[in-house]
């Protein structure tokens, strides 16, 4: 069986994975707060933990692995936007209005994560449907002790659990010295942290044994694992923004209130995404969707090609000459590998997923099939990440395969249809074709640059003729 190794968080170390129960390997993933369309790093920790479970079901087994990923539905600027709505006379009560704006958020949450190849989690509860597990988990812990209700709230007392801090490995001192910890009057300590809150008259609240509210949203994950997972389980994987605080006090209330040492055995960590060297951000001017990207003309699978080429670990760089290498890299992959029958898995290829998803490594070698011309062992492998070039293959005459910003979308089609004809008439040894397909390109003031893999690469000169090019038609 394939050895699969991930770095946890926890131990700081990169382990050899075991899984708790071989036929059911279980997975959470913290999931989108749904108030809005979904930004371009909310995309990553979607496609890193989706190519961990397309691994895990290569090694386990397609039914052995449970894979759950929330969405977060309780949230104040869901709330706000139902509010506008409401007062822009739109029909229907509050919670209503709300409950439709998670539906459609989620519905394009679906919409762009199925165009970056991410397949669906086996669950994907929804905090709203999971409240009465919250209060019940929340009741345990005052119950216990490990929480204390004042002024509606109710907050859990995070000196009373010892191992708090040990996955980020801080202090709890250091942690408040660090962090921006409210202090305010229904607290005993500054670091206790919220696990049910009072809610206003014209906001979703639900009935509980401390009056009607809401609850916090660390706990929302802890009871949503505990329900679809147990206690005990897996792989718990999110954003490196997420471990201190929401992982820490996910552990805290999971570990306290159902009696266990540790709630997942892995703790996986993506690093954030930035754009241009620069953190994303609405100030910064740099900040934009997924679907905003897909609306510009942008695959998905070259969204999730760029993504991959990056190790999970390190800071990922959306650049504009990435997506354009990776659009010319994917474009020429299609060709080379549209006729061709999957063959089996690449030991190689799986081994270096299996080392901390080394997807970057995994990308390298898919190179190095291309250049060998070996096209079986470079579509099971473009399969396996979840590329699926189909569309690309089928329009790939129609598809804009590279760019060149001095030439038109439509010229560009022209030449990329040749192109294909090109590389298939190389294939199959018919020279005259290729040559007469070559020398038309040229004539028309169209150089070409042929590659190890049977492809070629474009270029205008400044000849360029664009009624020779369309005398084609
Ligand atoms: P949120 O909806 O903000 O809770 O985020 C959903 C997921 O996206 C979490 O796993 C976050 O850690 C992750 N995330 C948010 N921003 C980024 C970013 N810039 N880069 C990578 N992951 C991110
Ligand atoms: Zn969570």
């Amino acid at each position: 069986m394939t050895t699969i190794k991930l770095h946890n968080t926890k131990t700081r170390k990169r382990e050899v994975f075991t899984p708790i129960d071989d036929k059911n390997v279980r997975m959470y993933v913290c999931g989108p707060t749904v108030y809005d369309r979904a930004h371009l790093g909310n995309a990553r920790p979607v496609i890193v933990f989706d190519v961990l479970n397309r691994l895990l079901r290569h090694v386990y087994g397609d039914g052995h692995v449970t894979y759950v990923r929330n969405f977060t539905d309780v949230d104040d600027r869901i709330n706000e936007t139902a509010l506008k709505r409401q007062q822009a006379g739109a029909v229907g009560s509050l919670e209503e209005l709300i409950r439709e704006r998670s539906d459609e958020t989620i519905d394009w949450y679906h919409a762009d994560m199925d165009a970056l190849g991410a397949l669906r989690p086996n669950h994907e509860p929804r905090a709203t449907e999971y409240i009465d597990q919250m209060v019940a988990m929340i009741a345990q812990l005052e119950a216990d002790g490990f929480a204390y209700e004042k002024e509606g709230h109710v907050l859990f007392r995070v000196r009373k659990y010892a191992d708090y801090g040990t996955l980020s490995g801080r202090s709890v001192d250091d942690m408040i010295a660090g962090a921006r910890v409210e202090v305010a009057p229904y607290k005993e300590d500054p670091m206790d942290f919220v696990l049910w809150k009072p809610s206003t008259d014209e906001l979703p609240g639900w009935d509980s044994p401390w009056g009607r509210g809401r609850p916090g949203w660390h706990i929302e994950c802890s009871a949503m694992a505990y329900e679809l997972l147990g206690a005990h389980f897996d792989i718990h994987g999110g954003g490196n923004d997420l471990m201190f605080p929401h992982h820490e006090n996910e552990i805290a209330q999971s570990c306290c209130a159902n009696g266990t040492e540790a709630m997942a055995n892995v703790w996986m960590h993506n690093e954030m995404l930035q754009v241009e060297g620069k953190k994303m951000s609405k100030s910064l001017g740099n900040f934009f969707t997924v679907r905003d990207l897909l609306e510009q003309g942008v695959p998905g699978e070259v969204i999730r090609f760029v993504m991959l080429s990056t190790h999970y670990r390190k800071p990922m760089d959306w650049t504009e000459k990435k997506r354009e290498e990776a659009e010319k890299t994917l474009g020429k992959w299609a060709l080379v590998t549209a006729e061709e029958i999957p063959s089996p898995m690449d030991d190689e290829f799986i081994r270096l997923l299996g080392e901390d998803l080394n997807t970057p490594g995994a990308i390298a070698l898919l190179h190095s099939f291309a250049r060998q011309k070996e096209f079986k062992k470079l579509r099971a492998g473009l399969d396996f990440l979840g590329l699926d070039l189909a569309s690309w293959r089928a329009f790939f005459d129609e598809k804009d395969l590279q760019y060149d910003k001095y030439i038109s979308m439509d010229h560009r089609s022209i030449i990329n249809t040749l192109l294909g004809e090109r590389f298939l008439a190389k294939k199959n040894r018919d020279f005259v074709k290729s040559d007469h397909i070559r020398d038309f390109l040229t004539e028309a003031g169209i150089k070409l640059n042929d590659n190890p893999d049977g492809t070629s690469d474009w270029e205008s000169t400044s000849d360029f003729d664009p009624a020779k090019l369309e005398a084609i038609k």
